[in-house]
Protein backbone atom coordinates (compact mmCIF):
# COMPACT_ATOMS: atom_id res chain seq x y z
CA UNK A 1 0.00 0.00 0.00
CA UNK A 2 1.20 3.47 -1.03
CA UNK A 3 0.69 5.97 1.87
CA UNK A 4 0.65 9.72 0.49
CA UNK A 5 2.04 12.09 2.84
CA UNK A 6 1.48 15.76 3.64
CA UNK A 7 3.94 18.34 2.54
CA UNK A 8 4.37 21.09 4.90
CA UNK A 9 6.37 23.95 4.86
CA UNK A 10 6.93 25.23 7.99
CA UNK A 11 8.75 28.95 7.37
CA UNK A 12 10.35 30.45 10.27
CA UNK A 13 10.95 26.86 11.40
CA UNK A 14 14.05 27.52 13.31
CA UNK A 15 12.53 29.55 15.58
CA UNK A 16 10.32 29.00 18.83
CA UNK A 17 7.41 27.98 17.90
CA UNK A 18 8.38 26.99 14.52
CA UNK A 19 10.70 24.12 15.86
CA UNK A 20 8.31 22.48 18.25
CA UNK A 21 5.72 22.52 15.44
CA UNK A 22 8.36 20.75 13.25
CA UNK A 23 9.08 18.01 16.01
CA UNK A 24 5.39 17.70 16.01
CA UNK A 25 4.76 17.45 12.77
CA UNK A 26 7.52 14.61 11.94
CA UNK A 27 5.96 12.55 14.99
CA UNK A 28 3.12 11.89 12.96
CA UNK A 29 5.35 11.01 10.00
CA UNK A 30 4.60 13.97 8.20
CA UNK A 31 7.27 15.49 5.64
CA UNK A 32 8.41 18.93 7.05
CA UNK A 33 10.65 21.86 5.00
CA UNK A 34 11.61 23.99 6.76
CA UNK A 35 12.40 27.98 5.65
CA UNK A 36 14.23 30.06 7.94
CA UNK A 37 17.01 32.97 7.37
CA UNK A 38 17.78 32.74 10.77
CA UNK A 39 17.21 36.17 11.61
CA UNK A 40 16.24 35.10 15.50
CA UNK A 41 16.20 31.12 14.33
CA UNK A 42 18.54 29.22 15.84
CA UNK A 43 20.07 26.27 14.08
CA UNK A 44 20.18 24.18 17.26
CA UNK A 45 16.38 23.85 17.41
CA UNK A 46 16.83 21.92 14.37
CA UNK A 47 20.22 20.06 13.75
CA UNK A 48 19.28 16.73 15.10
CA UNK A 49 16.67 16.85 12.44
CA UNK A 50 19.18 17.33 9.26
CA UNK A 51 19.72 13.96 8.70
CA UNK A 52 15.89 12.81 9.08
CA UNK A 53 14.41 11.59 5.32
CA UNK A 54 11.23 13.21 5.89
CA UNK A 55 12.82 16.65 6.88
CA UNK A 56 14.37 19.53 4.41
CA UNK A 57 15.86 22.76 5.44
CA UNK A 58 15.85 25.88 3.28
CA UNK A 59 17.86 28.68 4.39
CA UNK A 60 15.79 31.50 2.27
CA UNK A 61 14.20 34.88 3.09
CA UNK A 62 10.17 34.66 2.93
CA UNK A 63 10.34 38.65 1.07
CA UNK A 64 11.63 36.81 -1.63
CA UNK A 65 9.57 34.80 -3.92
CA UNK A 66 10.16 30.87 -3.93
CA UNK A 67 8.47 28.29 -6.13
CA UNK A 68 8.55 24.74 -3.79
CA UNK A 69 6.06 21.71 -3.64
CA UNK A 70 3.39 21.91 -0.93
CA UNK A 71 0.52 20.53 0.64
CA UNK A 72 0.45 22.94 3.76
CA UNK A 73 2.13 26.08 4.47
CA UNK A 74 2.88 27.18 8.61
CA UNK A 75 3.87 30.81 7.88
CA UNK A 76 5.43 31.35 11.17
CA UNK A 77 8.62 33.51 9.94
CA UNK A 78 8.81 36.75 11.79
CA UNK A 79 10.65 37.78 14.87
CA UNK A 80 8.53 37.80 17.54
CA UNK A 81 10.35 39.49 20.40
CA UNK A 82 9.83 43.34 20.82
CA UNK A 83 13.63 43.89 21.09
CA UNK A 84 14.48 41.57 18.03
CA UNK A 85 11.57 43.02 15.58
CA UNK A 86 12.57 46.87 16.64
CA UNK A 87 15.41 46.23 15.93
CA UNK A 88 14.93 46.64 12.60
CA UNK A 89 11.36 47.93 12.41
CA UNK A 90 11.49 48.14 8.39
CA UNK A 91 12.88 44.65 7.55
CA UNK A 92 10.00 43.46 10.54
CA UNK A 93 7.41 45.20 7.96
CA UNK A 94 9.15 43.96 5.31
CA UNK A 95 8.85 40.25 6.41
CA UNK A 96 5.05 40.65 7.29
CA UNK A 97 4.07 42.30 4.18
CA UNK A 98 6.34 40.63 1.24
CA UNK A 99 6.82 37.84 3.12
CA UNK A 100 3.31 37.09 3.91
CA UNK A 101 2.48 37.99 0.05
CA UNK A 102 4.76 35.63 -1.49
CA UNK A 103 3.77 32.41 0.81
CA UNK A 104 0.13 33.07 0.39
CA UNK A 105 1.21 33.35 -3.66
CA UNK A 106 2.72 30.15 -3.29
CA UNK A 107 -0.40 28.82 -1.75
CA UNK A 108 -2.62 29.68 -4.23
CA UNK A 109 0.05 27.97 -6.86
CA UNK A 110 0.08 24.65 -5.33
CA UNK A 111 -3.64 25.20 -3.94
CA UNK A 112 -2.25 24.72 -0.62
CA UNK A 113 -3.77 25.07 2.60
CA UNK A 114 -2.14 28.52 4.61
CA UNK A 115 -2.45 29.06 8.14
CA UNK A 116 -1.07 32.93 9.24
CA UNK A 117 0.83 33.01 12.59
CA UNK A 118 -0.69 36.37 13.70
CA UNK A 119 -0.71 37.65 17.15
CA UNK A 120 -2.91 38.95 20.04
CA UNK A 121 -0.78 42.32 19.28
CA UNK A 122 -3.40 43.09 16.69
CA UNK A 123 -5.51 44.29 19.53
CA UNK A 124 -3.10 47.24 20.50
CA UNK A 125 -3.28 48.36 23.85
CA UNK A 126 -7.01 47.32 24.91
CA UNK A 127 -9.76 49.24 25.69
CA UNK A 128 -11.78 45.43 26.15
CA UNK A 129 -10.87 42.90 28.50
CA UNK A 130 -10.54 39.98 27.81
CA UNK A 131 -10.59 39.77 24.38
CA UNK A 132 -12.55 38.44 21.86
CA UNK A 133 -12.22 37.96 18.13
CA UNK A 134 -14.96 40.88 17.55
CA UNK A 135 -12.84 44.03 19.04
CA UNK A 136 -11.39 45.90 15.76
CA UNK A 137 -8.07 46.62 18.48
CA UNK A 138 -6.99 50.20 19.81
CA UNK A 139 -3.66 50.73 17.67
CA UNK A 140 -1.36 53.12 16.81
CA UNK A 141 0.84 53.43 13.07
CA UNK A 142 3.53 55.06 14.37
CA UNK A 143 4.54 53.67 17.91
CA UNK A 144 7.58 51.40 18.46
CA UNK A 145 5.25 48.60 18.35
CA UNK A 146 3.46 49.97 15.04
CA UNK A 147 6.01 47.63 13.03
CA UNK A 148 5.07 44.58 14.13
CA UNK A 149 1.43 45.16 14.71
CA UNK A 150 0.71 46.79 11.78
CA UNK A 151 2.14 44.52 9.74
CA UNK A 152 0.65 41.39 11.23
CA UNK A 153 -2.90 43.60 10.63
CA UNK A 154 -1.82 43.70 6.88
CA UNK A 155 -0.53 40.22 6.90
CA UNK A 156 -4.20 39.23 8.52
CA UNK A 157 -5.99 41.46 5.17
CA UNK A 158 -3.64 39.93 2.73
CA UNK A 159 -4.58 36.44 3.79
CA UNK A 160 -8.03 37.42 3.77
CA UNK A 161 -8.27 39.10 0.72
CA UNK A 162 -6.37 35.85 -1.21
CA UNK A 163 -9.45 33.99 0.37
CA UNK A 164 -12.64 36.44 -0.81
CA UNK A 165 -10.49 36.83 -4.55
CA UNK A 166 -8.73 33.03 -5.38
CA UNK A 167 -10.30 31.00 -2.41
CA UNK A 168 -7.22 30.18 -0.64
CA UNK A 169 -7.45 28.07 2.18
CA UNK A 170 -6.81 30.43 5.23
CA UNK A 171 -6.52 30.11 8.48
CA UNK A 172 -5.29 32.92 10.81
CA UNK A 173 -4.34 32.28 14.42
CA UNK A 174 -4.15 35.23 16.63
CA UNK A 175 -1.70 33.75 19.10
CA UNK A 176 -1.11 35.50 22.54
CA UNK A 177 2.26 35.33 25.04
CA UNK A 178 3.57 31.72 24.30
CA UNK A 179 6.84 30.19 26.64
CA UNK A 180 8.46 27.19 26.37
CA UNK A 181 11.51 24.80 25.45
CA UNK A 182 13.26 26.41 22.36
CA UNK A 183 13.17 29.89 23.39
CA UNK A 184 16.44 31.47 22.24
CA UNK A 185 18.56 32.33 25.06
CA UNK A 186 18.98 35.77 23.98
CA UNK A 187 14.98 35.78 23.12
CA UNK A 188 14.56 38.73 25.46
CA UNK A 189 10.73 37.74 26.48
CA UNK A 190 9.96 37.90 29.76
CA UNK A 191 9.59 34.26 30.59
CA UNK A 192 13.19 33.14 29.32
CA UNK A 193 14.78 36.46 30.66
CA UNK A 194 13.21 35.60 34.05
CA UNK A 195 14.34 31.99 34.21
CA UNK A 196 17.55 32.76 32.53
CA UNK A 197 18.68 35.83 34.86
CA UNK A 198 17.15 33.08 37.89
CA UNK A 199 19.48 30.49 37.00
CA UNK A 200 22.11 32.84 36.56
CA UNK A 201 21.77 34.11 40.26
CA UNK A 202 21.30 37.41 39.07
CA UNK A 203 17.84 39.84 40.37
CA UNK A 204 14.84 39.33 37.80
CA UNK A 205 14.06 42.70 35.58
CA UNK A 206 10.32 43.57 36.42
CA UNK A 207 9.91 46.53 33.35
CA UNK A 208 7.73 49.56 34.85
CA UNK A 209 5.80 48.70 38.15
CA UNK A 210 5.21 45.13 36.81
CA UNK A 211 1.28 45.16 37.44
CA UNK A 212 0.98 44.85 33.61
CA UNK A 213 -0.40 41.38 32.71
CA UNK A 214 0.09 38.80 30.40
CA UNK A 215 -1.50 35.25 30.15
CA UNK A 216 0.83 32.49 28.91
CA UNK A 217 0.24 29.88 27.02
CA UNK A 218 2.40 26.85 27.51
CA UNK A 219 3.71 25.84 23.93
CA UNK A 220 2.69 21.70 23.68
CA UNK A 221 -0.94 23.72 24.20
CA UNK A 222 -0.58 26.23 21.51
CA UNK A 223 1.19 23.82 18.96
CA UNK A 224 -1.65 21.50 19.27
CA UNK A 225 -4.26 24.60 18.78
CA UNK A 226 -2.56 25.15 15.69
CA UNK A 227 -2.80 21.88 14.47
CA UNK A 228 -6.70 21.80 15.40
CA UNK A 229 -6.90 24.85 13.39
CA UNK A 230 -5.66 23.54 10.39
CA UNK A 231 -7.37 20.81 10.00
CA UNK A 232 -10.76 22.97 10.60
CA UNK A 233 -12.58 24.50 7.85
CA UNK A 234 -12.57 28.14 10.02
CA UNK A 235 -11.13 30.66 7.99
CA UNK A 236 -11.57 34.01 10.42
CA UNK A 237 -8.75 34.96 13.03
CA UNK A 238 -9.00 32.94 16.40
CA UNK A 239 -7.76 33.49 19.22
CA UNK A 240 -5.17 30.78 21.03
CA UNK A 241 -4.06 31.52 24.33
CA UNK A 242 -4.28 31.06 28.13
CA UNK A 243 -7.38 32.18 29.19
CA UNK A 244 -6.10 33.61 32.81
CA UNK A 245 -4.07 36.68 33.52
CA UNK A 246 -0.66 36.97 35.87
CA UNK A 247 0.95 40.23 36.75
CA UNK A 248 4.67 40.56 35.65
CA UNK A 249 4.90 40.83 39.50
CA UNK A 250 3.45 37.40 39.88
CA UNK A 251 4.94 35.66 37.27
CA UNK A 252 8.90 37.13 39.04
CA UNK A 253 7.15 35.73 42.02
CA UNK A 254 6.58 32.13 40.84
CA UNK A 255 9.96 31.66 38.98
CA UNK A 256 11.70 32.58 42.36
CA UNK A 257 9.60 30.40 44.30
CA UNK A 258 10.62 27.69 41.95
CA UNK A 259 14.48 28.23 41.24
CA UNK A 260 15.59 30.67 44.50
CA UNK A 261 13.65 32.53 47.25
CA UNK A 262 16.91 34.50 47.60
CA UNK A 263 16.92 36.19 44.30
CA UNK A 264 16.07 39.91 44.06
CA UNK A 265 13.76 42.16 41.54
CA UNK A 266 15.20 44.90 40.23
CA UNK A 267 12.97 47.73 38.57
CA UNK A 268 13.99 48.83 34.98
CA UNK A 269 11.87 51.46 32.51
CA UNK A 270 8.77 50.45 31.38
CA UNK A 271 9.32 50.43 27.12
CA UNK A 272 7.51 52.65 25.45
CA UNK A 273 3.70 51.61 23.82
CA UNK A 274 3.68 48.54 26.26
CA UNK A 275 0.28 47.21 26.86
CA UNK A 276 -1.10 47.20 30.21
CA UNK A 277 -2.95 44.11 30.35
CA UNK A 278 -4.15 41.33 27.87
CA UNK A 279 -6.20 38.22 28.27
CA UNK A 280 -8.05 35.92 25.47
CA UNK A 281 -11.38 34.73 25.13
CA UNK A 282 -11.17 31.25 23.85
CA UNK A 283 -14.79 30.59 23.49
CA UNK A 284 -14.46 30.18 20.29
CA UNK A 285 -11.56 28.14 20.20
CA UNK A 286 -13.33 25.67 22.24
CA UNK A 287 -16.77 25.76 20.04
CA UNK A 288 -14.84 25.54 16.34
CA UNK A 289 -11.67 23.79 17.14
CA UNK A 290 -12.25 21.66 20.48
CA UNK A 291 -9.39 23.55 22.04
CA UNK A 292 -8.25 24.75 25.22
CA UNK A 293 -5.20 24.71 27.18
CA UNK A 294 -3.89 21.84 29.63
CA UNK A 295 -1.23 23.06 31.16
CA UNK A 296 -1.26 25.37 33.80
CA UNK A 297 1.44 28.41 34.65
CA UNK A 298 3.25 26.21 37.21
CA UNK A 299 3.67 23.16 35.69
CA UNK A 300 4.69 25.07 32.02
CA UNK A 301 6.96 27.30 34.03
CA UNK A 302 8.99 23.85 35.64
CA UNK A 303 9.35 22.14 32.08
CA UNK A 304 10.59 25.73 30.98
CA UNK A 305 12.84 25.81 33.72
CA UNK A 306 14.41 22.05 32.99
CA UNK A 307 15.16 23.27 29.22
CA UNK A 308 17.13 26.12 30.22
CA UNK A 309 19.29 24.70 32.71
CA UNK A 310 20.19 21.68 30.15
CA UNK A 311 21.00 24.63 27.48
CA UNK A 312 23.08 26.56 30.07
CA UNK A 313 24.76 23.58 32.05
P1 LIG B 1 11.06 33.38 16.84
O1 LIG B 1 11.73 34.69 16.70
O2 LIG B 1 11.62 32.39 17.80
O3 LIG B 1 10.95 32.66 15.44
C1 LIG B 1 10.74 33.35 14.24
C2 LIG B 1 11.48 32.61 13.14
O4 LIG B 1 11.26 33.28 11.88
C3 LIG B 1 13.00 32.60 13.35
O5 LIG B 1 13.51 31.31 13.11
C4 LIG B 1 13.53 33.60 12.31
O6 LIG B 1 14.84 33.34 11.92
C5 LIG B 1 12.51 33.42 11.20
N1 LIG B 1 12.39 34.59 10.31
C6 LIG B 1 12.22 35.88 10.66
N2 LIG B 1 12.16 36.66 9.56
C7 LIG B 1 12.28 35.82 8.49
C8 LIG B 1 12.29 36.01 7.10
N3 LIG B 1 12.17 37.24 6.55
N4 LIG B 1 12.43 34.93 6.28
C9 LIG B 1 12.57 33.68 6.81
N5 LIG B 1 12.57 33.44 8.13
C10 LIG B 1 12.42 34.50 8.98
O7 LIG B 1 9.53 33.69 17.21
P2 LIG B 1 8.36 32.70 17.65
O8 LIG B 1 7.99 33.01 19.05
O9 LIG B 1 8.68 31.32 17.27
O10 LIG B 1 7.16 33.24 16.74
C11 LIG B 1 6.79 32.57 15.55
C12 LIG B 1 5.60 33.27 14.94
O11 LIG B 1 4.49 33.27 15.86
C13 LIG B 1 5.86 34.73 14.56
O12 LIG B 1 5.21 35.01 13.34
C14 LIG B 1 5.20 35.49 15.69
O13 LIG B 1 4.77 36.76 15.27
C15 LIG B 1 4.03 34.60 16.06
N6 LIG B 1 3.64 34.80 17.45
C16 LIG B 1 4.37 34.27 18.47
C17 LIG B 1 3.98 34.49 19.77
C18 LIG B 1 4.73 33.90 20.94
O14 LIG B 1 4.39 34.18 22.08
N7 LIG B 1 5.73 33.08 20.75
C19 LIG B 1 2.86 35.27 20.06
C20 LIG B 1 2.17 35.82 18.99
C21 LIG B 1 2.55 35.56 17.69
N1 LIG C 1 9.09 42.42 30.67
C1 LIG C 1 9.72 42.58 31.89
N2 LIG C 1 11.01 42.17 32.01
C2 LIG C 1 11.71 41.59 31.01
C3 LIG C 1 11.07 41.40 29.75
C4 LIG C 1 9.76 41.85 29.63
O1 LIG C 1 9.12 43.09 32.84
O2 LIG C 1 12.89 41.22 31.22
C5 LIG C 1 7.68 42.84 30.54
C6 LIG C 1 7.37 43.67 29.29
O3 LIG C 1 7.58 45.04 29.54
C7 LIG C 1 5.89 43.33 29.08
C8 LIG C 1 5.77 41.89 29.57
O4 LIG C 1 6.91 41.65 30.41
O5 LIG C 1 5.09 44.15 29.88
C9 LIG C 1 5.77 40.87 28.43
O6 LIG C 1 6.88 41.14 27.61
P1 LIG C 1 7.28 40.23 26.38
O7 LIG C 1 8.39 40.92 25.66
O8 LIG C 1 7.49 38.84 26.84
O9 LIG C 1 5.96 40.18 25.47
P2 LIG C 1 4.94 41.31 24.94
O10 LIG C 1 5.17 42.60 25.65
O11 LIG C 1 5.21 41.42 23.49
O12 LIG C 1 3.61 40.75 25.28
Amino acid sequence: MIVLKLINLVTGGAGFLGSNLIYKLLSYGEKVICLDNFETGQKNNIIKLLNQENFQLINHDVSVPIIIEVDRIWHLACPASPIHYQSNPIKTMETNFMGTFNMLNLAKKNDADFLLASTSEVYGNPEVHPQDELYKGSVNTTGRRSCYIEGKRIAETLSTEFKRMYGTKIRIARIFNTYGPNMSVNDGRVVSNFIIQALKGNPLTVYGDGTQTRSFCYVDDLVRGLMNLMDSDFHNPINLGYPKEYSINQLAELIIQNIDLNLKIILQPLPPDDPKKRKPKIDLALRELNWKPEVNLKDGLLLTINYFQSILN
